[in-house]
């Protein structure tokens, strides 16, 4: 005997990963991206930390800088970052929320000149995920959530095998996440091996 296939069954749940784009993300679509290299191996994670001006949280100036609708004018601080044009793949609220700028499929801005596991200019294969706050200060629990989660949906999609800041791949450079950034919580969150972090 053959049971009616209920709609819940029948219908293909939505993938957790369209052309790039993560389904729990808030979409808003960056100018500021290109083309990956062509057979580029996705498989690092850079974590970053940003706020406009630097320490101010809650505003809307990171989601503005990333769409190039950032006014230049409005506090002291843009005038050094002028006509920046830049872009994360992620980026992670104080209170978790999660938006996305860039597929993860094409080559967002974010790490600059870098290198990591032997190989350069990190944008070509790595995510870049940006998380409200100021480089050096503690990040919210909200916020291991959900980079846990969202790291963890990423690896499932791409060959993930390393995940390191800013700092890292850029010494010397640039110093986000920074000591607050608690590397171990991020560790026990995951499960993933000592090896794959900085
Ligand atoms: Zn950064």
């Amino acid at each position: 005997m053959t049971q009616p296939a209920s709609p819940e069954a029948t219908a293909p749940a939505a993938p957790l990963w369209q052309d790039g784009w993560y389904r729990f993300a808030r979409r808003l679509d960056s100018p500021n991206f290109g083309a990956r290299p062509a057979g580029a191996c996705i498989d690092l994670v850079v974590v970053h930390s940003i706020s406009l001006p630097p320490g101010r949280l809650g505003g809307d100036e990171v989601q503005r800088l990333f769409t190039n609708t950032l006014d230049w004018d409005a506090h002291p601080y843009f005038q050094s970052i002028r006509g920046l044009q830049v872009s994360s793949h992620f980026y992670i609220r104080r209170g978790g929320e999660l938006w996305q700028f860039v597929s993860c499929d094409a080559r967002a801005w974010h790490a600059g000149a870098s290198e990591w596991r032997g190989r350069s200019n990190c944008n070509d294969d790595s995510v870049g995920i940006e998380l409200e706050g100021l480089e050096g200060d503690p990040f919210e629990p909200a916020q291991y959530e959900a980079l846990g989660a969202l790291c963890a949906a990423i690896a499932q999609h791409y060959p993930i095998a390393h995940i390191a800041g800013h700092e890292h791949v850029a010494p010397g450079r640039k110093q986000d996440p920074g000591p607050g950034f608690d590397w171990q919580r991020l560790q026990r969150e995951l499960g993933w091996p000592q090896q794959c972090f900085p």
